[in-house]
């Protein structure tokens, strides 16, 4: 029950009402039994740092950030943590004291599903679909859980060379346009090849990246960070090749989760999540229809 007491949290966006955080959120304070509340909060543009100093002015203990304010909010804050300024991008706040703090928990959420699988990638070969923000979260997770080689490859080969050399502090990156010899030879050489470019997402269900399955080792792990649908055709094809395959479900919780984590000092029930999470895509794939 709400009260004078309960802590608040929530996610800034603009648009927001699409969020599905809120019902992520709520059901796991539930299953904790802990006195907080999770709302979503539009915030039009213009208003950003109004928004961040009134979080602040009313007591919340933070908040979630999406588009189209994950870049925007840093010079707002007053400390980051390491992977939030290496990613460039911030997707939650904690408040402390009055100080705000920009986290980063996407490349944690990324690696979360191959951890709870027991699946490392200390020492492994990594490939990686797509240049933009969620490539960049997907690459600076893989260094630090120490992938050994990691190649990036997009349509856009400049891209992926500018994503590439901005990592050249911590690891080497190869980069290629995706149709490349070079690009296929580190594809027949992968222990993980990730899709994060958003191909194949609902309603482009039909598409997919350029991949040639007899090049893939059926040892590979094959990851979509697409969750709508839970089976991309990238996944499928995987799948129908004989290889272990991972979705974007896990990631949005595990992002998620880690954010509860750093806001509570709970850990949340991730079952409890999912089932919320694939609760509130049902409900909105049927007001769709
Ligand atoms: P982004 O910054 O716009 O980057 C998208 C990347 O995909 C870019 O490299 C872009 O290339 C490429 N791309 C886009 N459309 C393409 C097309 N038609 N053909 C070839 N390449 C194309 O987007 P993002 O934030 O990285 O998000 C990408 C995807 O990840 C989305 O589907 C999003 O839902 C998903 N995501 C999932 C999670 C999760 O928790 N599961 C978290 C974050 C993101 P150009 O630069 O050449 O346009």
């Amino acid at each position: 029950m709400v009260s004078g007491k309960t802590i608040n949290l929530a996610v800034i966006g603009d648009p927001i009402a699409h969020s599905m955080s809120p019902q992520m959120h709520n059901a796991a304070i539930e299953a904790a039994g802990i006195d907080y509340i999770y709302t979503a909060c539009h915030v039009k543009e213009g208003h950003l740092q109004e928004a961040v100093d009134g979080f602040a002015a009313l007591g919340f203990r933070g908040f979630n950030v999406t588009i189209p304010y994950k870049q925007t909010i840093l010079p707002l804050l007053d400390a980051l943590d390491d992977a939030a300024k290496m990613i460039g991008a911030v997707n939650t706040v904690v408040i402390k004291d009055g100080r705000k703090k920009g986290y980063n928990t996407d490349a944690a959420g990324f690696l979360s599903p191959l951890k709870a699988q027991g699946m490392s990638v200390k020492g492994k070969r990594a490939v990686v679909f797509g240049a933009g923000g969620a490539a960049r979260a997907v690459l600076y997770g893989l260094i630090s859980a120490g992938a050994q080689c990691l190649t990036v490859g997009a349509r856009n080969e400049e891209k992926a060379k500018a994503l590439a050399s901005s990592f050249q502090e911590m690891r080497e990156i190869a980069a290629h346009e995706w149709h490349k010899e070079s690009f296929a030879a580190a594809i027949r050489e992968a222990d993980l090849i990730v899709n994060t470019t958003p191909l194949g997402m609902h309603p482009g269900e039909d598409e997919t990246v350029p991949i040639v399955w007899d090049d893939v080792r059926r040892e590979a792990i094959i990851y979509d960070i697409i969750y709508t649908p839970a089976v991309t055709r990238f996944l499928r094809e995987a799948k129908e090749h004989g290889c272990k395959t991972i979705n974007g479900e896990a990631m949005l919780v595990g992002q998620g989760a880690e954010a509860f984590h750093l806001w509570t000092g709970t850990e949340p029930n991730r079952q409890v999540m999912t089932d919320a999470l694939r609760k509130a895509l049902q409900s909105k794939q049927s007001a769709m229809h």
